[in-house]
């Protein structure tokens, strides 16, 4: 399959440079040339396949052509090596637990699915696959934990120091093996400059491999669709859902676009926002207008230019009615989500993260409109992620740390301590990882 960019349908490649280049010389984003469509035959079986097969039938159908059917399978399962439930709080109202992966967020799908993947395209190279990072928090331990033990990769994370709290820290720097944390001297805009001159000094990127883990490389999308339909199929037979998002670069709305488009039947989509409501106002008017991004308490969220618009206009022809008729959208701000908090724990004894309680307020309101409707909220993390707006409303000792996490946490922390200056940063690694 060849891949084009969004801003110049005639620029090609193969699948090896899309993923490993991340993004096109020409700042648009790669998109498959041809959408597939999974067969007859699997939309005859779906509701009897498990979590893996229902992954390895969407990731054939994507990169079968590129990669053998095993080493395909491989991958996929060992991406999903934790479910996604669906989880009913009341007649329609579902929530689609996307938390139980080793950092407890929905980036688990994409990061460990790309780290796989990358990892099988680069097996004959001679040299190690460098993966560089910077990263203000949760995106740089999703992506280490992804590349924790992959053979033929390391991970080079830069952080910015005193700028992450503590439990991101640890999931930085407490792996050790192929993953290195550089602590910053500096702030999160210095972390990324230093990666981008790294990249842009061809030598040193073309001898140590280089290659960015970032978030609208294609290979994070695809996975992400792997788990709308595994959760429609654990609705009961017939019902169609609307699926509900909660939405900062669109990367999850846009993988279930994809989802659709290879046949899932689905009713619509909500993408859900906080007061950060680019696409909700353009789904409105008509008109696009991104603006600097506000601080909300679902920070992840906090986006104000999205990054994967351009792909949504692509997937519906860029026409604003036709995508109008799948998504609608709408906005809450941060007093509408503490109370949905409150509520949803109050109402159904069941503890949501900021993120999802902005989906779960779309929800609710959709399903006054559409009284029949059966919702299904992607809810993105786990509440132990935020553990100060939670104990806000609910109250000292109301969200209890996962396992996984309690136990990295004790872990001593490893890193490297660094100016902020391209210079030793490039020098650095030239000396360290060069050979
Ligand atoms: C990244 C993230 C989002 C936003 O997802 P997009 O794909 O960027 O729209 C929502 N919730 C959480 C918890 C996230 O980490």
């Amino acid at each position: 399959m060849l891949y084009h960019s969004t801003n110049n349908p005639s620029h090609k490649v193969d699948l090896k440079e899309a993923i490993l280049r991340s993004l096109p010389p020409d700042n648009g984003l790669y998109m498959p040339d041809a959408l597939p469509v999974l067969s007859a035959g699997f939309w005859k079986t779906w509701r009897h396949l498990d979590f893996r097969e229902t992954g390895f039938a969407v990731a054939e159908a994507f990169f079968g052509e590129d990669v053998p059917s095993a080493a395909l399978r491989e991958i996929v399962d060992g991406t999903l090596e934790f479910d996604a439930p669906v989880v009913t709080l009341a007649p329609g109202d579902h929530i689609l637990e996307l938390f139980h992966g080793p950092t407890l967020a929905f980036k688990d799908f994409g990061a460990r699915f790309m780290a796989r993947l990358m990892a099988w395209l680069t097996r004959d190279d001679d040299r190690m696959l460098t993966v560089l990072v910077a990263t203000s928090g949760d995106t740089g331990g999703a992506v280490a934990s992804a590349f924790h033990h992959v053979e033929g990769t390391r991970v080079v994370i830069l952080y910015p120091k005193g700028k992450v709290s503590g439990l991101q820290e640890k999931q930085l720097t407490a792996l050790g093996g192929n993953i290195t944390a550089l602590e910053v001297d500096g702030s999160f805009d210095d972390c990324q400059a230093m990666v981008k001159a790294a990249f842009l000094d061809r030598d040193l990127s073309e001898k140590l491999n280089l290659t960015s883990a970032n978030s609208i490389n294609l290979a994070r999308l695809v996975p992400q669709s792997f788990y709308y339909i595994h959760a429609a199929r654990q609705l009961p037979e017939g019902v169609k859902p609307v699926f509900v998002v909660p939405s900062g670069n669109f990367g999850n709305l846009t993988a279930g676009l994809l989802a659709m488009k290879l046949g899932l039947p689905v009713e619509h989509f909500v993408a859900a926002t906080n007061r950060n409501d680019v696409v909700p106002r353009f789904l409105r008017s008509g008109s696009y207008q991104p603006r600097p991004s506000e601080q909300t308490i679902s920070n992840a969220m906090d986006v104000g230019a999205p990054s994967n618009f351009v792909r949504m206009q692509a997937l519906f022809g860029e026409s604003w009615e036709e995508m109008k008729r799948h998504v609608s959208g709408i906005a809450f701000d941060d007093e509408a989500t503490r109370t949905a908090i409150r509520e949803v724990k109050s109402l159904h004894d069941y503890l949501i993260d900021p993120h999802g309680a902005v989906g779960w307020l779309a929800a609710k309101a959709w399903r006054a409109q559409h009284p029949c409707s059966a919702t299904i909220t992607l809810e993105t993390a786990h509440p132990a992620k935020f553990p100060d707006v939670i104990e806000a409303e609910l109250g000292p000792g109301s969200v209890e740390i996962p396992e996984r996490l309690a136990i990295l946490a004790q872990r001593p922390k490893h890193a490297i301590p660094m100016k902020a200056e391209k210079n030793v940063f490039r020098e650095w690694l030239s000396a360290s990882l060069g050979t």
